[in-house]
């Protein structure tokens, strides 16, 4: 039995999609072989390379002037990669702390540069996304680093900041192509995968053009853009196998009406457990509310005990991966693309049959 699974990742895939790469599973496209089997400087990988790359670039509106490339190590990996490919001119760089992606991220850049905190939720536990003014930044930094949508805390930012011409950086792993992002205003985006869009084992990075000439001589060969823009990913074994499920993730949200569509989805399914939750007197969720996530919904019932009571019963009724991150505790509800808006209905039910259940328990 499928189950609805609200893990914050790797999370769920379209069962469509599934079904597809099974049907194909042992011969690909009448390659007479898997594309676990295949070599990535075949015909059929490079035609699946292309067209991931394709989908990408239409389904978020990319311009011609940046790359988009599928590389290896996850969100992490770029936490390195950013800085040391295009903090490199001034060797400063501004980080916005809105949580514990954000944070790791600021650690790694204080690793290759010199790396400051321009704002920081933290006083608040990241339940806020700080509002944020050209004024901030460092006019010298070589580049801005935000956190777009924060897994753990449940926040999400509603628009670029301005920072002056400063090149902006965005982490988007738990929130890429589930709404609309204006790609120009970024200099270059990052996503690991295994949130919206495919299996863990492959991140996305779309990075504007003129930003990939500058990496450090000392940057990895692995972690340097131009290396990998030249060989249009493919300069080692790549994740074929993630690659290929990307792009069938990818075909299916096309098919579907693409991010405008899949946004009114989300922001829908949202809505009703946000509305559910404000409404009860038995569930509470901290965030500000105009800094709410559409995507991780965090929340928590009047006492630990009965938050893994309802864990539990949750997972007894097909509902799991409910448990909250252990930074914040409670319970967290992670809606991505693929989350049916079924899902949600299923989980508002339970959550008030459990309320009615436990109340003055
Ligand atoms: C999950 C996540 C990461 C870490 O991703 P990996 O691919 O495991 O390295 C980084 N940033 C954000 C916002 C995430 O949600």
């Amino acid at each position: 039995m499928r189950v609805y699974n609200f893990s914050a990742g790797p999370g769920m895939l379209p069962i469509e999609v599934l079904e597809k790469v099974k049907s194909g599973l042992t011969d690909y496209e009448n390659s007479g072989m898997s594309v676990m089997e295949m070599s990535h400087r075949s015909k059929p990988y490079e035609k699946i390379n292309d067209r991931v790359t394709a989908l990408m670039r239409e389904l978020m509106n990319v311009p011609d002037n940046y790359d988009i490339l599928f590389v290896q190590g996850g969100a992490t990996n770029q936490f390195s990669a950013v800085p040391l490919n295009i903090g490199t001119v001034n060797r400063k760089a501004d980080y916005v702390v809105t949580g514990n992606f954000a944070k790791n991220a600021y650690k790694e850049g204080a690793v290759h540069l010199d790396a400051a905190i321009a704002a920081s939720s933290e006083d608040k536990n990241f339940t806020y996304i700080p509002k944020l003014k050209p004024d901030m930044f460092r006019k010298d930094a070589d580049f801005v680093h935000i956190c777009y949508n924060n897994t753990i805390f449940g926040t999400q930012y509603d628009a670029a900041p301005d920072t002056a011409g400063i090149p902006l950086v965005a982490d988007m792993s738990s929130m890429i192509l589930s709404r609309e992002v204006n790609v120009s205003d970024f200099a270059l985006i990052y996503a690991g995968a295994q949130k919206n869009i495919g299996p863990a084992g492959v991140t996305v990075v779309i990075v504007r053009h003129d930003l990939t000439d500058r990496a450090d001589p000392k940057c990895p060969v692995m972690l340097r853009y131009d290396n990998q823009v030249k060989n249009k990913s493919l300069y080692n074994t790549p994740p074929c196998f993630s690659t290929y499920i990307v792009m069938e993730v990818l075909q299916y949200l096309k098919d579907r009406g693409g991010v405008t569509a899949i946004q009114k989805i989300n922001e829908a399914k949202a809505k009703k457990l946000y509305d559910y939750i404000d409404c009860s007197d038995f569930y509470t969720n901290s965030v500000k509310k105009s800094d709410r996530s559409i995507m991780n919904v965090p929340f928590v019932s009047p006492s630990p005990e009965l938050d893994a009571e309802f864990i539990a019963g949750a997972a007894e009724n097909g509902l799991v991966s409910l448990k909250g991150h252990r930074l914040v505790g409670g319970m967290r509800a992670s809606i991505y693309n693929a989350m049916p808006p079924e899902g949600v209905d299923k989980l508002i039910e339970f959550m008030d049959k459990f309320a009615k259940s436990h109340k003055n328990a």
